[in-house]
């Protein structure tokens, strides 16, 4: 196969990364989109999405900036904000605010439509690539789909004037998103449906975008940069806003998204239901937040959170000719903010492999294949770990009612419990952010001797009543702004209070709290 012309279907994050690497092995890079692109950050009609938080985990920040170095700078420079979110954020988990202590982890926050920007811009620089827009993919072209060596040659497509045409392609990349015909024009070629696995958790998120008060307008008690309320634990009767998990979320030019998300709960759709229920949110400096703000949007709510892999790796023959990245292959909840990584990681490995070989040829796209798989497998577990807690989650992945049981009673105080051992050794929160940023896999973390060690210490000291950290901060109260790594024996100064919030008695103060490096 020649390396001539490469097509991309869909100009959003997954077919930018992946036109970014073709661009250095293909003569020419054909990306079709089907909106008109905003020359700013602004919504458009193929990214629904967009008018809700995105978080970009570190192995997709670092991707992307493998993809275009200097992104994450470019990023910064366009608004985003470089912060780390065990120090910047407040976090309510089950038993009140987490102390804050300094981590491994860091992120740009900024809007999705400002990411999308800033990438366009840098695929805009690129010579070899040819960025069309109001062009609507309507079908591929292929020659001896389903049988092996069928490959697919090209597509067809719809101009916004309603003319039609063609473009024969080396390679064709589906970043189609979630709405992908690929698998109807494949069967309709003769190719099999690849298999599917799918679980629905019913998540449903809402969100509204607000400005901030000006900074010299800030209550005083306005340490953090970000809120996060996870839901309760709590079995007894409360407001169903116990259960969201909510998020303010800080994006570039002062404002913030204010989004609560739910499993399998109705959530507010219009502005007087929104922020009632801000306010019944169970930590209380949520709805405050909310209210110190002015809103500069409708709510918007999508329940277009399903988790779906479409296994183009288990299909045989596997078409030629073809990838399929980010969500057209595979989509998540997205409360796990694994999308627009998994996309950068697919691209990435299309990288590698044109790299090595130097033809396009049913070896190829084998081997493209299983890394894939190997890649997406890594997301889809811990999303998985979650999700399938739910009796009324739906799909292909149910699980058994014990372990949905199992799940339902468990995941949410482990996770609590990794967090709270986070904090007092380094070695497990190092470990832990690896896995939520998709470094390493759940199961080699559970293979982790030295990890299960940290757990257990803590534990041990929890039962003694010695832990390193107090924990527990009253969620009725403002979070706590004290730092608390390295807390120093017996001491229960602040060594970098940057306010005066009251909050800075735990609810359960430990009598004997010890230094964690003694
Ligand atoms: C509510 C919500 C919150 C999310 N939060 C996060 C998060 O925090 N972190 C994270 O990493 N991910 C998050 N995601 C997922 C993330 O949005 C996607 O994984 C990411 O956008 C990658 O998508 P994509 O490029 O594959 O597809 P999309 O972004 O859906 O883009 C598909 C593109 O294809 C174009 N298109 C569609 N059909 C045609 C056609 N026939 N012809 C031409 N063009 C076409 C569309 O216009 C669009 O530009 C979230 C998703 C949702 C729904």
């Amino acid at each position: 196969m020649n390396r001539d012309t490469a097509v991309v279907l869909g100009g959003s994050v997954a077919g930018l990364c992946a036109a970014g690497v073709l661009a250095r092995h293909f003569g020419k890079v054909v990306i079709l989109e089907r909106d008109l692109l905003p020359p700013d950050a602004e919504h458009r009609r193929g990214v629904p999405q967009s008018k809700h938080p995105h978080f970009l985990l570190n192995s997709g920040r670092r991707a992307i900036g493998e993809i275009f170095p200097g992104f994450e700078e470019a990023l910064i420079a366009a608004g985003g904000m470089l912060l780390m979110p065990s120090m910047d954020a407040a976090y309510c988990e089950d038993a009140g605010w987490a102390p804050r202590t300094s981590g491994s982890m860091t992120m740009v926050y900024s809007s999705r439509i400002l990411i999308e920007r800033v990438l366009r811009a840098k695929v805009r620089q690129l010579s070899a690539v040819d960025l069309r827009e109001g062009v609507t993919v309507t079908g591929l072209r292929s020659v001896g789909g389903g049988t092996a060596g069928g490959r697919v040659a090209g597509i067809e497509y719809r101009t916004a004037e309603g003319e039609d045409g063609r473009l024969s392609a080396d390679l064709v990349v589906d970043a189609l998103g979630r709405g992908s015909s690929t698998v109807g024009w494949l069967a309709a070629a003769g190719w099999d449906a690849p298999p599917e696995q799918t679980l629905d958790a019913k998540v449903t998120y809402t969100s509204r975008w607000y400005d901030l008060p000006a900074a010299d307008e800030r209550p005083a008690s306005w340490w953090w940069r970000h809120l996060i309320i996870a839901p309760t634990q709590d079995a007894g009767s409360h407001p169903v806003e116990h259960e969201f998990l909510s998020n303010f979320f800080p994006i570039e030019g002062d404002r913030a998204i204010v989004c609560m998300g739910s499993w399998g709960i109705p959530m507010p759709g219009d502005a007087d239901a929104f922020e009632a229920a801000a306010d019944r949110v169970r930590a209380g400096a949520f709805g405050q937040a909310a209210r110190a703000c002015t809103p500069v949007s409708p709510v918007h709510l999508t329940r277009s959170t399903g988790n779906r892999w479409r296994r183009f790796d288990l299909l045989d023959p596997p078409p030629l000719g073809l990838v399929c990245v980010g969500d057209s292959i595979c989509a998540f909840n997205p409360f796990y903010a694994q999308g627009m990584s998994s996309a950068a990681r697919s691209a990435l490995i299309l990288g590698d492999l044109l790299r090595e070989h130097e033809v396009c040829d049913a070896a190829f796209f084998r081997r493209f294949l299983a890394r894939q798989r190997k890649s997406l497998a890594v997301p889809w577990m811990l999303a998985m770990a979650r999700d399938q807690a739910y009796d009324f989650a739906t799909g292909t992945e149910v699980a058994p009612r014990w372990r949905r049981r199992l799940t339902a009673r468990l995941s949410w105080p482990v996770f609590d419990l990794v967090n709270a051992a986070g904090r007092q050794d380094p070695y497990v929160e190092r470990a832990f952010a690896q896995v939520f940023n998709l470094d390493k896999s759940l199961r080699r973390l559970t293979v982790d001797p030295r990890f299960w060690f940290g757990l257990a210490r803590h534990r041990l000291r929890q039962a003694l009543g010695r832990p390193v950290v107090p924990s527990g901060f009253d969620q009725r109260r403002d979070p706590p702004a004290t730092d608390y790594t390295h807390y120093p024996r017996y001491t229960r100064d602040a060594r970098n209070t940057r306010n005066d919030a009251p909050n800075t008695q735990p609810a359960e103060t430990a009598p004997g709290l010890i230094d964690p490096r003694g």
